[in-house]
This record gives structure tokens, sequence and C-alpha cells, in this order.
């Protein structure tokens, strides 16, 4: 990966800019708690997520192992911001991009993949065992189409490598070593795998922490061994039913459940109390981390991950006759 450009210095271009994100003090959630409670705001990076990390990092893994030659196409399946970080780093790197979404997902990100050039394929909503799914639509497109690559981001290793590299080294410089507690929500699972990774090899005895909404399976595999879902989240790019490879071997400290009523609430206190707007898996982060604080006990550092902004979702999360329309109002 490219060093990361000083706020002082020029970018040589936009991938420059990915990562080197700051981490601000979240002043509520420390407040209520006793300890410092951290946001890493990587809604700064240049496709406004935290997956343009994992995105340059499964181009140039794909590069380096000669799989993408020049004008290649990139296909993957996505909730959007992969894909919407993998049309970033595509255009500055000339390939195309195919993007299989569930229809599901907010418009905001739809309209944004097709901004940015990527041709977007969008199918129905269905189980992961069903072949209709995304992920497996974009692993057969990438099959079918001539000089395509499938970034396949939950079992690409290369996605939690690229947080080991650069989140989790960013965290411990920036708290200078300071931090002793991270958590974050599940997509794939690479900046939970990758950043505890990364962490515990400069202080095994951070504590790692699974923040999972409801309607996901991890909270019940890591609590008590179990593969095993209940209820049900509206929030976008999080909640995973399996052990991805991404996910392999991470063994946590604690695991917290949490709601969409909880994770709205914060986003809510945020951006009224603190003037930041955020999306919904970024609310149940912070309520992962003041449940983590909580567990801990005051005079902790606790850092967790702001994924994206809430403009992203103005559709959805911020319009309210979608909120009532999903029980939320
Ligand atoms: N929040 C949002 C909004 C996301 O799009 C994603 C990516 N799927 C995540 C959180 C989870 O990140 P990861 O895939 O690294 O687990």
């Amino acid at each position: 990966m490219s060093d990361p450009t000083p706020a002082d210095a020029i970018a040589p271009d936009i991938l420059a800019l990915i990562g080197n994100t700051p981490l601000v003090t979240l002043k509520g959630p420390s407040a209520e708690t006793g300890c410092t409670i951290l946001g890493k705001a990587e809604f700064r990076n240049p496709g406004g997520s935290v997956k343009d990390r994992a995105a340059l990092g499964i181009i140039e893994d794909a590069e380096a192992r000669g799989l993408l030659q020049p004008g290649g196409v990139i296909v993957e399946g996505t909730a959007g911001n992969t894909g919407i970080g993998l049309a970033v780093v595509a255009s500055a790197r000339g390939y195309r991009t195919i993007i299989v979404m569930p229809e599901t997902q907010s418009r905001e990100k739809q309209d944004t993949l097709r901004a940015l050039g990527a041709e977007l394929v969008l199918v129905p909503a269905a189980a992961y065992s069903n072949p209709a799914h995304y992920v497996h639509t974009s692993r057969r497109i990438a099959e079918e189409t001539p000089g395509a690559i499938w970034a396949n981001q939950f079992d690409n290793v290369a996605n939690r490598m690229a947080h080991i590299k650069t989140t989790a080294p960013e965290i411990w410089a920036q708290t200078q070593g300071r931090v002793t507690g991270f958590t974050c929500a599940v997509g794939t699972g690479g900046t939970l795998a990758g950043v505890a990774l990364g962490l515990r090899a400069e202080n095994p005895d951070i504590a790692i922490a699974l923040t999972d909404p409801d309607g996901a399976a991890l909270y019940n595999y890591f609590a008590h061994g179990e593969l095993r879902a209940e209820g049900s989240s509206v929030s976008e790019g999080i909640g995973q039913s399996r052990i991805t490879a991404n996910l392999d071997g991470l063994a946590v400290d604690a695991q917290f459940r949490i709601s969409d009523a909880e994770g709205l609430a914060w986003v809510r206190r945020l951006n009224a109390e603190e003037g930041l707007c955020l999306g919904l898996s970024s609310g149940i982060n912070v309520a992962g981390a003041v449940r983590l604080a909580r567990h801990m006990g005051p005079g902790q550092v606790i850092v967790t991950i702001l994924c994206d902004s809430g403009l992203r979702y103005l559709s959805t999360i911020f319009n309210p006759e979608w909120l009532a329309a999903k029980g939320l109002g």
C-alpha cells in the first residue's frame, strides 16, 4: 500500500488519500462511561467508507499476483460500500467494475455506484444458501467475463490484511499505545479480525469485542458456540451468519448484541449533540463501545469504527416515513 499522505502535502493521486483517518473523541459516550471512547472517522475516506481500505488491498493483491491485467474487470457482490471503494480504485487504476447488490440497499448507494461508473446489477434479497444470492451471482458473472477477477471480499484475506497493515497501526500510533479495547460489527469480518490481529501483535492484553446487530449469528457463536441468528436489522453492511475466511481463527474477549433501536438512538444523539452524521452500523458500533466500556470499567481507552456517513442513508434512517414503515419511528 502507498504511504499515507500528510495533511499538508500534495497527494500524488486519490488512492494516497485512503486511510490515515482521524480519531474523534465521542464526548457523550465517554462522559457516560468514565472512559475515553474514540471513533475512527472512516467516512473521511475518498469513497466515503471503511471499505476503501479493503478495496485497495484486494486490488493491489490481485495486481501483485498477476491476476489483474491493464483494462481488466473487477466483479464483486456487496452491500454497496465495497463496490464504491472498488469503483474508486478501479477508475484510478484503469479497470472496469461490475457490482452486484441486493435491491434492498439504499438508493443513495445505487446512485453513487452508477455515478462512479460501475455497472450495477441489482438482485432480489435472498438467503446465502440460495444460488441467486448476490455473492454467488457476482462469482458467476466473474467466471463468465473475460479478463475479470472476483474480489470475493468475504473470503479473500487481502481484506483483513489491509486492516492489519493500516487500520491497526494507525490506532496504535494515534492513541500512543494507550488503547485498551476495540470493538466493531462484522460484515465480512475484515475490519474486526484485521484490527484485532494488528493490535494484539502490539499488546496481547487489548480487549477485542464483537458488536453484533440483531439478525446476525455471530453473537451466539462466540457466546454459545452455535451459529444461530435471532431477530432482524435494517442496518446495511453488517450482520453475518457464517465464519468467513476473514474471521477464521478470531477469538474475542466479549460479545454484545445491539438492536436497531439502540444503534439508532446513538446515531440521533451523536448527530444532535456532537455534529456527527453517521450510518446505522456506526451507531451500532458506538452502542457496542459503550457496552465494552461498562464491561471493562472506567478509565479505559476504547476505539470503534465510524464506518460511513449518514448522508448515504437520507432516504432510509433519516426519512421518518421509511422508519415508520420499518416500525422504527
Ligand atoms: N458498516 C458498513 C456501512 C459497511 O458497509 C461494512 C462493510 N460490509 C461494515 C460496516 C463492516 O465491515 P467489514 O466488512 O470489514 O466487516
